[in-house]
């Protein structure tokens, strides 16, 4: 489908008539610091809004409500005829949408797909309403907070599958002439997000999406990077002492599908990052 790309200066129609579908049939993903941003607003802990209201061991928010006209279901957090319960809390996804954003070499771009306004589509009314430029848009939106969060969990991932790549290429695993570790990383790459998670497991699914971390934490980046270390430190706790090839490869198993899973949470398309990742290993040596 064809993208249309914006910066911030870019002028759109981005006031909002909150007359159209926005909360309906839509895939909002979530990262560990959007689970939190949630629970605080409903007052409940990361965990009950988990348990009641995500997919996919909090990575994806439940859309179980009742259908629109069009018969596609409401956001869990949607109210008829009120809007977002959780307005102050919600993600990133809902502070920019329509807009999308991507990050190539460093740059932010915003865009939308195709090659008409998203809102158009269901709202005519919002080409009466005042036009906004793209930043003032954001700012409107106070999606700050929630852009330096995403941005610290791409870093994140990227430390995960390092862990991944330590194990495959630095233990001495692809030199002993491993071939299975590349094919299960792609295997998992392309495998569904419910069986990932399974895979995955309780212990390392909770240490991803409900780090015991002061909930009181404002700063996103603070909260990230205390993640980040607490997920490497479980990592040298559990991979620290591994010694035969198959506990390599299966500790390099998990800790990808553990980066591939948070991928996924960020919006990512976890088959081709999976593929990148594998060319990656491949260029230093791991072979299939
Ligand atoms: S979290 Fe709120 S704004 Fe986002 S889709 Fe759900 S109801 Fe709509």
């Amino acid at each position: 489908m064809q993208v249309t790309k914006l910066n911030t200066q870019s002028i759109l129609p981005l006031t909002c008539s909150r007359s159209g579908t926005c909360c309906f049939g839509k895939t909002v993903m979530l990262n560990p610091w959007e689970l939190l941003s949630f629970s605080k607003e409903k007052k409940i802990t990361s965990r009950e809004f988990r348990d009641l209201y995500c997919e996919f061991g909090g990575i994806r928010l439940r859309f179980n409500g009742k259908p629109d006209k069009k018969g596609q279901q409401a956001c869990s957090q949607y109210v008829e005829n009120v809007g977002c319960s959780v307005h102050l809390g919600r993600p990133l996804a809902c502070r920019l949408y329509p807009l999308g954003r991507q990050i190539q070499s460093n740059k932010t771009h915003y865009i939308y797909q195709g090659d008409t306004f998203p809102c158009l589509t269901d709202c005519s009314e919002v080409l009466e309403l005042p036009k906004l430029s793209v930043g003032e848009y954001l700012k409107g939106q106070e999606a700050d907070p929630f852009e330096k969060a995403q941005d610290e969990y791409l870093i994140i991932m990227q430390n995960i599958a390092d862990i991944a790549f330590e194990l495959l290429l630095d233990s001495g695993l692809a030199a002993s002439g491993d071939t299975k570790t590349l094919s299960v990383w792609r295997e998992i790459g392309n495998e569904l997000p419910e069986l990932l998670a399974a895979r995955i497991g309780e212990e390392w699914i909770d240490c991803l999406m409900l780090p015991a971390i002061n909930d009181n934490i404002e700063n996103p980046t603070t909260f990230a990077q205390k993640h980040n270390d607490l997920l490497l430190l479980k990592a040298q706790e559990k991979f620290g002492n591994l010694q035969t090839p198959q506990e390599l490869h299966d500790a390099s198993v998990l800790i990808m599908g553990v980066a591939l899973h948070l991928a996924r949470g960020l919006g990512a398309d976890a088959k081709e990052i999976s593929e990148h990742w594998i060319e990656t290993a491949k260029s230093h040596g791991a072979k299939e």
